[in-house]
């Protein structure tokens, strides 16, 4: 029910946030935890839980959106385990299981992507768009999609972080990217950290007018021109550090008509791209609200 009192993770690989609320405008109690080890960490968010809930009421379900990849199959014996992620000694944690030990309530647990989606999807700028994409761009890049309001999983979930770029598009020769995995996949040459392998300096030092910008809104437009003829979304939200730069919204809708040369008709690819390509509604909160959302669909 809407009333009812929710804990939320949004688990990062920097720091989980965690709060407790009902929805935007009731945010009870919120804290930081910086992520170090899983039992340090898990500690410190179940601490936070144990005292908020004497402070401000018990909560009734709890919401996780975290980093992945994630196992989200329920029959498996490992769902709820962050699985094979690079970020050092998280790799088979058992998120989900640490907290049913402790808290009996009920709890529901996706990636923070398709977490912030649902957020953006009830109470930012997602609302009533189906399917709806959100895309953060940080220190890396994620993707969640929801279909008909529901999370996208299929055989795990969306990692649109990884696609690949044609490069034959763009005028630049391919740079190199600093995906681990793939080189220059969309992470490996769109992050945070790739515009500064790349550029020669942490991405928020560059003025809109940087070239570096250009290049990025071309890239980027060629990621959601797949995503377009892929999934047909009606909305896709970018959020993360890096589209702080609000120059860039104009720039990617213009480069995706240029990349799509007119062969979409539709509304949103036309008129309607100023509200196609959009920054999230509820900004960098948009996950941790997401994991209060999809918590609350449980009661
Ligand atoms: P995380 O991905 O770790 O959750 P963020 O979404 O804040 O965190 O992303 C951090 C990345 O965003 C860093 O690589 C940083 O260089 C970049 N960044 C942060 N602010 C800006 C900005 N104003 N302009 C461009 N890049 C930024
Ligand atoms: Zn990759």
């Amino acid at each position: 029910m809407k009333n009812d009192l929710i804990a939320a993770i949004e688990a990062g690989g920097t720091k989980f946030n965690c709060a407790i609320g009902t929805g935007p405008d009731d945010i009870r109690l919120s804290t930081r935890i910086e992520t170090t080890t899983p039992m340090e960490t898990m500690r410190e968010v179940i601490a936070f839980f144990d005292h908020g809930a004497r402070q401000v009421g018990k909560f009734n379900a709890l919401g996780i959106g975290a980093f992945g990849p994630l196992d989200l199959n329920k029959n498996s014996d490992t769902y709820g385990y962050i699985t094979t992620t690079p970020k050092e000694g998280w790799k088979y944690t058992d998120l989900l299981g640490s907290l049913r030990d402790v808290f009996h309530v009920p709890m529901a647990i996706d990636t923070d992507v398709n977490a912030a989606a649902l957020g953006e999807y009830t109470w930012g700028n997602g609302r009533q768009c189906d399917p709806l994409i959100y895309i953060t761009v940080g220190t890396g890049v994620g993707g969640g999609v929801l279909i008909n309001g529901k999370p996208l999983h299929g055989a795990m979930h969306p990692e649109i972080g990884h696609l690949f770029i044609p490069a034959i598009m763009s005028d630049a020769p391919e740079p190199d990217g600093v995906c681990p995995f793939h080189g220059s996949c969309v992470e490996g040459l769109l992050s945070g950290p790739a515009i500064a392998a790349r550029w020669g300096a942490p991405a928020e030092n560059f003025p809109a007018e940087h070239e570096c910008w250009g290049e990025f809104s071309t890239l980027m437009a060629l990621a959601l021109a797949n995503l377009t003829l892929t999934l047909s979304p009606q909305r896709i939200i970018l959020g993360g550090g890096v589209m702080h730069q609000t120059q860039l919204f104009p720039m990617i809708q213009e480069e995706l008509q240029r990349v799509l040369n007119g062969y979409l008709q539709t509304y949103e690819l036309m008129e309607g791209v100023r509200d196609y390509v959009v920054p999230p509604g509820l900004g960098d909160q948009a996950g941790i609200l997401g994991a209060m959302a999809m918590a609350q669909q449980l009661l």
